[in-house]
């Protein structure tokens, strides 16, 4: 799960000790954002969106007074970044920025283990910085850096040639950032810039202001680990790949992958429009993608995706056939898969999508005007379609049944021709659910 920069510093910079601005958080001008401008004379107001690059969207402006911040509030709220609406902003303590850093951590595929990558030349995108200034340093798998370890990269990348002064506490800080990196159960955090900044203090015995240099990380860009100790879900909220809030239906097709880990019936999406009529029970990665391209070439609307394999259970088939089958609008069906390997066809199709219909049927809830067009492949294929067809049968089921000597890419085109024939089905684009 990625995180808004707001939720990545309110609850794993703050918790690490990963030194930061203050902020606000807010989606309209108010008497706080004004105060805390006001109090500081000036702010950064940032769009809170899940895309990069915000700064060159405009989408990350300096103020000076709290007119200025109200505004700027006003806009970025109004504003698409790189096509997404943000859910906030957050108004920021202004950096004197004297220098910028990369920071990322990662696990790497290479050394099977975590890395740090540092670099002076941050600010700027990543791919742009040139390769011999960036160093990646691979660290043992345990909770904790030691700052000495740290050290020893920042004398690497050349950061001790200017800001020698301030090792000590540049080495502290990033071993912290790694301890936010494990203790979050991060698959990644990137922070850029991590600024060197000017900072005034007051000195203790002379009571006067004086200057220093401090490393503030003055942006965040975190992926936690879905597989976490504790679900993101718990502490973030349910978060959809679409940058929206998940349908129910997706919720409820997620709690079935967590209740059983056998096989996958719970992945389970619904295009962005919510519009669609053509329920996709597609089987595979690969079946599936070559599945709903087809249905998009023949102008098919796939009402929601999903991609069931590794041999599920009946019970979780049973499920997923009641998600896709509860999408109101839809007018056919379309079971599509590859030739499984290990995928029970008896199991999936003659054992759980036959009772989830039979069940349907006996709630009332079963939409007989519906048109099916089936086709698969794989173990117990004969016994499973008989099954199903035997289904079909049995509630008056306008469906047709096919093994896998059809070609994958003839089944949508012979549900669109049914739905033509039957349902004066028009082809074509997807219509908005605002019918735009
Ligand atoms: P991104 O473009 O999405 O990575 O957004 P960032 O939060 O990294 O902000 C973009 C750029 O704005 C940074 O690279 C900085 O150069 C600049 N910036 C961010 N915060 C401050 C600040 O407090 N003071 C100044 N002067 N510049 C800032
Ligand atoms: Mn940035």
């Amino acid at each position: 799960m990625n995180l808004y920069e707001h939720e990545a510093v309110a609850n794993i910079y703050r918790k690490y000790g990963v030194p930061h601005a203050d902020f606000v958080v807010a989606t309209e001008p108010n008497d706080e954002v004004a105060r805390f401008v006001a109090d500081r004379g000036g702010a950064v107001v940032k769009a809170m969106v899940l895309v990069g690059k915000r700064g060159k969207a405009g989408a990350v402006k300096l103020v000076g007074t709290p007119d200025e911040a109200a505004k700027a509030v006003r806009d970025i709220m109004a504003m698409k970044v790189w096509g997404e609406t943000p859910v906030a902003v957050m108004v920021c303590e202004k950096a004197a920025i004297v220098a910028e850093l990369y920071c990322a951590m990662t696990f790497s595929t290479e050394t099977r283990g975590p890395v740090i990558t540092l670099s002076m030349q941050g600010g700027m995108d990543v791919e742009e910085i040139d390769p011999a200034a960036i160093k990646t340093f691979p660290v043992s798998a345990t909770a904790e850096v030691e700052p000495f370890e740290i050290r020893n990269m920042l004398v690497e990348i050349g950061f001790t040639k200017e800001y020698g002064a301030i090792v000590r506490q540049a080495s502290m800080a990033i071993a912290n950032v790694y301890k936010a990196f494990w203790g979050a159960e991060c698959r990644m955090l990137e922070i850029n810039p991590l600024a060197v900044v000017k900072v005034e203090k007051t000195d203790r015995k002379t009571g006067k202001t004086v200057e220093s240099l401090d490393l503030r990380a003055l942006d965040a860009v975190i992926t936690l680990d879905d597989d976490a100790s504790v679900a993101p879900q718990k502490t973030y909220g349910e978060r959809s790949a679409f940058r929206r809030d998940q349908t129910q239906r997706e919720v409820d097709a997620l709690q079935i992958d967590r209740d059983d880990h056998r096989g996958k019936a719970g992945s389970y999406v619904e295009p962005e429009d919510l519009g669609g009529d053509i329920g996709m029970m597609t089987f595979g990665g690969g079946g599936s993608a070559v599945t709903i391209e087809t249905c998009y070439d023949v102008g098919l609307r796939p009402a929601n995706f999903s991609d069931i394999g590794g041999n599920p259970p009946a019970e979780k088939m049973y499920r997923i056939s009641r998600v896709i089958l509860s999408k109101p609008g839809l007018v056919g069906v379309l079971v599509c898969g590859g030739t499984a390997s290990n995928t029970r066809i008896d199991v999936t199709l003659g054992e759980g999508l036959v009772s989830a219909i039979d069940d349907l049927a006996k709630e009332g809830k079963l939409d007989r005007d519906l048109i099916w067009v089936v086709r698969r492949g794989g173990p117990e294929v004969e016994k499973g379609l008989k099954l199903l067809a035997e289904c079909f049968k049995r509630h008056g089921i306008k469906g047709v049944v096919y093994d896998s000597s059809l070609p994958i890419t003839q089944a949508p085109l012979i549900l669109k021709d049914l739905l033509v024939e039957h349902r004066g089905y028009r082809p074509g684009k997807a219509a908005t659910a605002q019918g735009a």
